[in-house]
């Protein structure tokens, strides 16, 4: 393990550890919901490399999630992070409570529209992007980073929360970091682990059709049809698809055409209980 790292746990800790931090250069946060691996470690290793000090947040965002969703079971190993993060140098870990983040009388909520609109996640988890676009601003504000990581795996989010911080003129860069994946495919995620053997062995399926109807899009074959045979095969395996669509890779708009601009193919899936997300460049 390496050395002990800080932990800052209310507003009045979070200050007094900003004051140093803040001291020598550029800051970069990475907003985490825990349950860290290798996905969250590249988005710290990439904030090292950018700022001179790494704050990363651990905080899973009630507001977020819907009464039906996974708020209760989502996975929490906060001394495994801890040892994680420590290996990788960060300087600061950002764990308030949610009495720390909502106080008693809190009322105010931040509900983006743009690509918080496109109909993909937002469709299926209408709250979502007012709670990410709430807690995310919050803790901008709180710990007042130069740079800020989010991973292109959760693609929406990451044009929800760049738009979010150039709208209200946060001084903060958004930075999008590529997906990180197992050797089969499967972009890592924390809820990766409610997947049963069989279940992860089915899984690796949706970047596999991801890939396939990239290289049938780029090749020149018509996208509606490509995507309706992606959704084939991804039933097949055993999903229930949300969507496989292909979008305009800045803005999310609708694309009919290759010819309509950069192509961003994104997917949501669900296998057993399980909810999956990927999406890949064409
Ligand atoms: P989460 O803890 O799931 O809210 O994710 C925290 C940050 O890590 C978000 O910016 C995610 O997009 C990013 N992230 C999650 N999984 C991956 C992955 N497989 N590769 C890269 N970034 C990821």
């Amino acid at each position: 393990m390496g050395r002990n790292i800080h932990v800052a746990r209310s507003i009045v800790a979070l200050d007094r550890a900003l004051l140093r931090v803040r001291r020598a250069g550029k800051v970069a946060l990475v907003p985490t919901m825990g349950a860290l691996h290798k996905g969250h470690l590249a988005l710290v290793r990439q904030a090292r490399r950018r700022a001179a000090k790494v704050i990363v947040s651990i905080f899973v965002n009630p507001t977020q999630f819907a009464p039906n969703e996974d708020f209760g079971s989502y996975p929490r190993t906060f001394a495994h992070d801890l040892a994680e993060l420590s290996k990788l140098e960060v300087d600061l870990v950002w764990a308030p409570g949610a009495d720390v983040v909502y106080p008693q009388g809190f009322a105010t909520r931040i509900v983006p529209e743009g690509p918080a609109l496109a109909g993909l996640e937002d469709k299926f988890r209408p709250h979502f992007f007012a709670g990410v676009a709430t807690v995310v601003a919050k803790l901008f504000v709180q710990c007042r980073p130069d740079l800020a990581m989010f991973g292109e795996k959760d693609f929406q989010q990451l044009k929800v929360v760049t738009r979010m911080a150039r709208d209200l003129d946060l001084p903060v860069r958004v930075i999008g970091v590529p997906t990180v994946r197992e050797d089969d495919g499967l972009a890592l995620s924390s809820r990766n682990a409610y997947l049963s053997a069989e279940e992860r062995a089915v899984a690796p399926t949706l970047h596999r059709v991801l890939r396939g109807c990239a290289r049938k899009i780029s090749a020149g074959a018509p996208i509606a049809k490509t995507l309706d045979e992606g959704r084939t095969v991804v039933a097949a395996a055993g999903f229930v698809i949300d969507y496989l669509e292909a979008r305009h890779a800045e803005t999310l708009a609708a694309i009919a055409s290759a010819k309509d601009g950069p192509i961003r193919l994104l997917v949501a899936a669900r296998l057993g209980k399980t909810r999956l997300i990927d999406n890949i460049g064409v």
